[in-house]
């Protein structure tokens, strides 16, 4: 096991303008097949790591990180310059954060252990792996 005081995460945008770090073992890693997530990343699948809001901190370039608020309450950080798609707060819970794997600047000590808004993933980027799946409305409801 990890020494979950040891586990440092660091990350950044594309253009270096923002950098993070974050401390403590993740709360879940998963693959997200939401819209909203596809749209915003331009991509298939997000990759995202749940952690305490507290234990992740904007190293440099806070000034540089722009936010954007769903419909649905939640918050989007990103880098105003580069676009990089670096944290999601959810609207329900603030004392949650989840940070985008690709933003990762190290190897992440954690499997991925869940697919959700599994029934949301689209014909280009389809389930290929035996990861539990969750979806339904809220997204982590579980499958029939
Ligand atoms: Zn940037
Ligand atoms: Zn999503």
């Amino acid at each position: 096991m990890p020494d979950e005081d040891q586990a440092t995460l660091t990350g950044s945008c594309l253009c270096g303008a923002v950098e993070f770090a974050a401390s403590g073992a993740p709360r879940f890693v998963a693959h997200c097949h939401c819209e909203n997530c596809r749209k915003a990343h331009g991509a298939g699948i997000v990759t995202w790591v749940g952690l305490p809001a507290a234990s992740v901190a904007v190293t440099r370039g806070e000034n540089a990180c722009s936010r954007y608020v769903s419909e649905t309450g939640a918050t989007w950080i990103f880098c105003g310059s580069c676009g990089s798609r670096l944290f999601y707060r959810p609207a329900n819970d603030q004392a949650e954060i989840h940070v985008a794997a690709g933003a990762l600047d190290v190897d992440l000590d954690a499997n991925v252990n869940v697919h959700v808004y599994a029934d949301r993933a689209t014909n280009w980027c389809p389930i290929t792996d035996d990861i539990p799946q969750r979806g339904g409305p809220s997204g982590m409801e579980r499958l029939p």
